[in-house]
């Protein structure tokens, strides 16, 4: 007797139809399995469970597996890949609607009947049901849908009766309803008060929501596919005219487009055509990087195994998780659009588009309620979707898969507050931009450079970049991302060179230059240790930029004379509450301990713009970096400031340290801030510190005018190039397309740190951290103007070092008064370099 397996997205839907069938034949049972949901309440379909069950109703004639719709057929059609190769030849995967299909079949399997007749009495099983209550084609209650469309009313008996409009088109896209045609499509579809579905008639698939990705895309409509559509509710008719107008217009894709490879980007071209091609970027962290191109995003982390903390929490992590991705989605989808044009930002629609997909949250949801963590959940809901694309018979849309991935890992990575995707890989890192958090994870035995396509050059992951000692080059362009992985690649991060698949002569000359750097730096490292002397012997101190224990031991490691700015926030983000002065003093004490004694400069918990907590709710912002950051965040938030300054001055009894507040605009801020330390001096207990300076970082232009008025509160100040060239120039940090313009020797940025020198006129040390520090080329320039302390990235503290050991104050001081009357950066950089020769 031929056996039957039902396949059904719901265990409870599957059992309840098998009943139902069993009623009818009492005499002679007929072996049927089920193969549904993914456990009793979760819904889904699995391809090993199917394998298993067809194996078991085979009773030597065969089997005749039904399906209710979209992903089952994809199950069914991977679990006959899993079956022994002789039981394959006996199943039929059969098309039949699930409850009548089910009915007619186990009747005619119970009478003997071998598996195709099954079949097709399952199949004809609606003909009853529908001479009963004939076909209400579209046309009867639409004429318009008719003349759009007359063979829709006939066609397909299976689709039963269509709910409202319909009409068909045909696929013109050279590559079909992938990625963005289809975002488009679901796009438009829901921008209707209507239910819209669409099938694809060139391949027979069931009805599917138009409003979700991932359903659209297991169409797998290609070019030439007829697809229709239907629509119910108070706008279908608009609805289904917004599609097929859609469709008239190859869903808004640009005629050349689909040539993926092809395109010229912003920042260069990364085709193979250009193979070889020397492109050009913003350099962003020195050194040689050679190795295979690799792109982080697919790379999903390790599911922990932990107890769900009860639906509602688990699923607010999902939102939580979502609405971040969200963010960073949109923040990049600008900028590839701003750089790229909005073909490109289009594929950006797509992964937004999942993150809201309703079938896709329907499954995480149900897989939360059923007991599942949010990221157990996240990741089998988006793995279901993933394998749907990559059973798909056409290879183009199979490719999409690896676009779930990344997004999938990308919301992974946010629920678990992972850094891993920068550290998970080896070779060339190729991504849009880096989150800070990404950045910080980069370890530069593994990876060989980054390449990015967004970004400049002082922004947070091209800082982090050079802290890690990675070359990198930064805003290149969307063109960037098209590499292939495993490309060979070579990149210059100190000139912001790239090739992709250099030939040979060019890949010598890059390791020559690689040896060539790595000479000159042993040079310098061989001397790191000794003062910073100029020519004329005035010591200016080289210190180091800190974020942990770890940047704290290559500082010592490379001859830093002090930390010079130990940036606290890698303490306080990606966790879900503060820290408390206990854990602080034990991070701190770790960073003073790598330093063996030299003074550290603890900033104060610099947060808000591009770092918001996750503890700390924060008021939407249009524009974060002109916000509430900085001090104006710790004074609005006095209990973080206050835990943080008692374990700063916990520490300040063991060792030397310096406290500073970063951005400062005005003296009452710096007064309210010292009040709340002389507070925690006095909770510490033990007097005053005999060895706690008290400084200010310069980041804010007005501030820096007013240096004289802040003087006689502090014992020093640092000027933070990166923020203040931003906000003297309105230019944002991160923002690629203004990279060129934030540089901070642009002499209205120079003024301004002159400014500084002269405020202090000399009675406060003055410093300078921003990454202009680390710029040997520009180290005269600022001894010239009077700073007495440089903090760069550790790795930079050697080449600094030799840069002020080259110095000479006196020609110093002339070259800089003369590049403050220039006109641009440009003109700066020229003068550094004729005063270097
Ligand atoms: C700066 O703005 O120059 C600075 C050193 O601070 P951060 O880069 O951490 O904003
Ligand atoms: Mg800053």
């Amino acid at each position: 007797m031929v056996g039957l397996v039902v396949v059904c997205h719901s265990r409870a839907l599957a059992r309840a139809a098998v009943a139902l069938a069993a009623e009818v034949v009492h005499d002679r049972p007929v072996p049927v399995e089920v193969a549904a949901g993914l456990d009793e309440t979760t819904f889904g379909t699995d391809a090993v469970a199917i394998a298993d069950a067809v194996a078991a109703a085979d009773r030597g004639d065969g089997v005749v597996v039904l399906m209710d719709l979209g992903s089952a057929v994809l199950s069914a059609e991977l679990a006959l890949e899993l079956v022994a190769d002789d039981l394959r030849e006996r199943v039929v995967l059969c098309p039949a609607p699930l409850v009548e299909g089910l009915v007619a079949a186990v009747v005619t399997a119970a009478a003997g009947f071998g598996r195709r007749e099954v079949c097709d009495e399952a199949v004809a099983a609606m003909a009853g049901k529908q001479s009963h209550l004939g076909a209400p084609a579209a046309a009867e209650e639409d004429p318009a849908a008719a003349e759009e469309d007359p063979a829709a009313a006939e066609e397909d008996p299976a689709a039963g009766a269509a709910p409202g409009p319909s009409a068909a088109f045909t696929v013109t896209n050279a590559h079909g309803l992938h990625a963005r045609p289809a975002a488009r499509l679901v796009a438009e579809a829901r921008r209707f008060d209507a239910a819209v579905e669409i099938r694809n008639r060139g391949t027979g698939s069931p009805w599917v929501s138009a409003s979700s990705l991932s359903r659209v895309a297991v169409l797998g409509a290609l070019r030439g596919h007829e697809l229709e559509v239907r629509a119910s509710g108070a706008q279908a008719r608009e609805a289904v005219d917004g599609v097929v107008a859609l469709a008239a217009r190859a869903f808004d894709e640009e005629p050349a487009e689909p040539d993926v490879g092809g395109q010229e980007a912003a920042g260069g071209r990364f085709d193979s055509a250009a193979d070889g091609l020397v492109q050009l970027g913003r350099p962003a962290s020195p050194g040689i990087g050679i190795g295979p191109a690799w792109h982080p995003g697919a790379a999903a982390p390790r599911v922990p195994d932990v107890a769900s903390r009860g639906e509602a929490a688990e699923w607010r992590r999902i939102e939580d998780a979502l609405a971040a991705v969200r963010r960073d989605l949109h923040r990049v989808r600008g900028s590839t659009a701003r750089d790229a044009g909005e073909a490109h930002a289009a594929i950006f629609d797509a992964h937004l588009l999942l993150l809201d997909d309703a079938d896709l949250l329907a499954d995480v949801r149900a897989r939360v309620g059923a007991g599942a963590s949010a990221p157990r959940a996240w990741s089998a809901a988006t793995g279901r979707i993933a394998a749907e694309f990559g059973a798909l018979p056409q290879e183009y849309l199979r490719a999409r898969e690896a676009d779930v991935r990344a997004v999938a890992a990308q919301v992974l990575r946010a629920l678990l507050g992972d850094t891993a995707p920068a550290a998970a890989g080896s070779g060339v890192l190729i991504a849009p931009d880096l989150t800070p958090a990404e950045a910080a994870g980069l370890d530069a035995g593994q990876v060989a450079g980054v390449l990015l396509a967004f970004g400049g050059p002082t922004s947070h992951a091209a800082i982090l970049a050079r802290a890690r000692g990675v070359p990198a080059v930064v805003g290149l362009g969307a063109a960037v991302l098209e590499v292939p992985v495993g490309a060979p690649v070579a990149l210059d991060g100190g000139t912001g060179e790239v090739v992709v698949a250099p030939p040979d002569s060019v890949l010598a000359a890059f390791r020559e230059r690689a040896v060539a750097q790595a000479a000159r730096r042993e040079r310098a490292r061989a001397r790191a240790a000794a003062p910073a002397v100029t020519r004329d012997g005035v010591r200016v101190a080289v210190g180091a930029n800190v974020g942990s224990a770890a940047d704290a031991r290559a500082a010592a490691d490379h001859g830093a004379d002090l930390a010079g700015l130990v940036r606290t926030e890698f303490l306080f983000l990606r966790r879900d509450a503060a820290p408390d002065a206990e854990e602080q003093l034990a991070a701190y004490r770790e960073i003073a301990d790598a330093l063996g004694g030299r003074r550290i400069t603890v900033r104060t918990l610099d947060v808000g713009g591009d770092k918001p907590l996750r503890y700390v709710p924060a008021a939407a912002e249009d524009n974060p970096y002109l916000g509430v950051r900085g001090i104006r965040h710790s004074l609005e938030h006095p209990a973080l400031l206050r835990e943080q300054l008692l374990a700063i001055v916990r520490l300040a009894h063991e060792a030397p340290v310096s406290v500073m507040f970063p951005m400062v605009s005005t003296v009452d801020e710096l007064l309210r801030a010292r009040r709340m330390l002389d507070d925690a001096v006095t909770r510490a207990g033990g007097g005053a510190p005999a060895g706690l300076r008290v400084g200010m970082m310069m980041e804010v232009p007005a501030a820096a005018l007013k240096t004289a008025a802040f003087a006689p509160h502090v014992d020093f100040v640092s000027i933070g190039t990166n923020d203040l060239a931003q906000y003297a120039l309105a230019a944002e940090r991160g923002n690629a397309a203004l990279a060129g313009l934030s540089d901070g020797t642009d002499p209205g940025v120079l003024r301004l740190i002159d400014a500084v020198c002269r405020g202090a006129g000399g009675r406060v040390e003055v410093a300078v951290c921003g990454e202009l520090a680390g710029d040997e080329a520009a180290v005269p320039l600022l001894a010239g103007l009077g700073v007495r302390e440089l903090s760069v990235a550790p790795r930079s503290v050697p080449g600094v070092k030799e840069a002020v050991r080259a110095t000479g104050l006196d020609v110093a001081a002339d070259v800089a008064a003369r590049a403050l009357d220039l006109a641009d950066a440009a003109a700066v950089r020229a003068l550094l370099a004729d005063a270097g020769r």
